[in-house]
């Protein structure tokens, strides 16, 4: 033994809802009022495939009737057929981009979910997670509601279903009043398309505009594929009806402080987006610069773990005054499938995806930057392959602070035991991972790349959960009733 901390546990978690659980890592699109909408909205989903590759679906509207088609895998293995195309016709359409990482991916877990209600047909597409979902499914499944999927948009449908109002809109807002969590959601109905953030919109909604036609999507990169021009985000707690006569607004949640992800600008964000007004690309080179001050150390070049830490790497080879140079190359073709070969060959996994480029490596102290650890796997992998081409040194810089709690509001991170640093302390972690150096940015240095002065912890400015445990939303179905107090607690004891 080399007296490293044990890896994480990788054994499947018995969580009571890990056999079906909700999560979407996704990405919504919606247009009204288009000739090619869903030609369009193929198009914006492809420009937020990062957001989610397991599956895409669309559904147009064409006055008369709704069409629907989704398909597994990438959008341009389904989307990319004019003959699908000419499957969806009409001027409104909403698409979906979903991952999942448990259970079987199949067709009627795919969204768009369509469903007829008493005033007509409704499809509706989300991004986020609901953290009440469960609870309120097993008290609709008790009054007689069939569930066809295991999706929490589902909830929303049986929600609305069974509402007391008769409008959409009235119908949907009193849905929404019920369930807790992160949401982004399109919807679209006969004459309308509808957009709505929760109330502390957690998760990215922009409006754009593309020839009088109004546009609804997750990030402005998917406006920017289609030429669409970027209008403004969707507010949290705003809900949006798009019709004929334009853009209408209404707040109907109780006023709460905005929480925007920040985990959406450190990685999950595309780096051409905007989101609430801010270069996800800037916010990352500044994280970077904010990382260089807090973490300087004496090397010869600064090499990015592609793609994801590439701006932070920049950002702290200018403010450190280092060389910044593409020392490992990312491999874009990677498939999900490839032909093993009949031996081993040492450490396939990672260097179908990544190599170091030698001669810039070879007896160099490197600074390697990745915006986030997880289980650790990864740099565990890239930190032997760069000292096997020779590197003297290696320095390990981390564009986040430590991530020590799951995300139950939309990105998928795995469970706590799972977590590097929710078990080990910054040493066990540094000796785990092989470096010779390991320092994370500080949660007031991000702060501070946002443009904020630190973290405020009585009032921060975005949610923060997975890097604080500090849990804006009621976590109901996880630990019952009104537990962010409990769970932060928790958090807290579990350090
Ligand atoms: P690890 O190997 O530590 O488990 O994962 C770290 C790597 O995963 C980093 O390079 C980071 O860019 C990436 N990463 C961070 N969060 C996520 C996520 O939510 N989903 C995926 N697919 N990758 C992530
Ligand atoms: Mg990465």
């Amino acid at each position: 033994m080399t007296g490293k901390p044990d890896l994480p546990s990788n054994a499947p978690s018995h969580d009571l809802f890990d056999s079906d659980r909700f999560h979407d890592e996704c990405g919504v699109f919606g247009i009204f009022g288009h000739d090619d909408a869903a030609a369009h909205t193929a198009l914006g989903l492809h420009a937020l495939q990062h957001r989610g590759q397991e599956a895409a679906g669309i559904v147009s509207y064409d006055t008369r009737q709704f069409h629907a088609e989704r398909g597994l895998g990438h959008v341009g293995e389904h989307f990319s057929s004019p003959v699908v195309i000419a499957r969806l016709p009409g001027h409104s359409a909403i698409g979906h981009n979903r991952y999942s990482t448990t259970g079987e991916t199949i067709l009627r877990n795919v969204q768009p979910l369509f469903a007829e209600f008493a005033f007509g047909g409704l499809a509706i597409a989300h991004n986020g997670n609901l953290t009440n979902s469960h609870t309120l499914r097993r008290r609709l499944v008790q009054q007689g509601c069939i569930f066809q999927s295991t999706l929490d948009t589902e909830v929303i449908i049986h929600l609305m279903a069974t509402s007391r109002y008769h409008q959409v809109v009235d119908r949907l807002v009193d849905a929404l009043r019920q369930v807790e969590g992160a949401y982004s959601l399109v919807a679209m109905c006969d004459g309308t398309l509808i957009g709505v953030r929760d109330p502390m919109g957690v998760r990215p909604l922009v409006i754009g505009e593309i020839d009088g036609a109004t546009i609804l999507a997750s990030e402005t990169c998917a406006l920017d594929i289609i030429g669409a021009k970027f209008l403004r985000d969707v507010e949290p707690g705003e809900l949006v009806t798009i019709d004929a006569d334009g853009i209408h607004s209404i707040r109907p949640f109780a006023a709460a402080k905005s929480r925007f992800c920040v985990f959406e600008y450190v990685y999950f964000a595309r780096p051409d987006s905007v989101v609430e007004g801010r270069s996800v690309y800037a916010a990352r080179k500044r994280i970077g610069a904010e990382l260089a001050i807090e973490s300087p150390i004496d090397a010869d070049v600064v090499i990015p773990v592609p793609d994801s830490g590439v701006p932070a790497a920049m950002g702290y080879a200018m403010q450190a005054g280092i060389p910044f140079e593409l020392g490992i190359i990312r491999n874009h073709y990677v498939g999900r499938t490839f032909i093993e070969p009949g031996e081993q060959i040492r450490h396939l996994g990672v260097k179908l995806k990544h190599n170091a480029n030698r001669a810039l490596v070879a007896g160099k102290r490197v600074i390697l930057v990745d915006d986030s650890i997880v289980r650790g796997t990864t740099s565990v992998k890239i930190v032997e392959m760069v000292r096997q081409a020779g590197a003297t040194e290696v320095h390990m810089r981390i564009a986040s602070p430590p991530t020590t709690n799951s995300c139950f509001y939309g990105v998928d991170t795995p469970d706590r035991d799972k977590l590097l640093a929710a078990n080990h302390n910054l040493e066990e972690m540094r000796t785990f991972i092989g470096v010779d150096t390991l320092a994370y940015v500080s949660a007031d240095g991000m702060y501070r790349a946002m443009g904020e002065e630190r973290r405020d912890p009585d009032a921060p400015a975005f949610c923060d959960a997975c890097f604080t445990g500090d849990y804006p939303i009621a976590l109901v179905d996880h630990l019952g009733g009104d537990n962010v107090a409990q769970l932060s607690l928790l958090a807290e004891r579990g350090r």
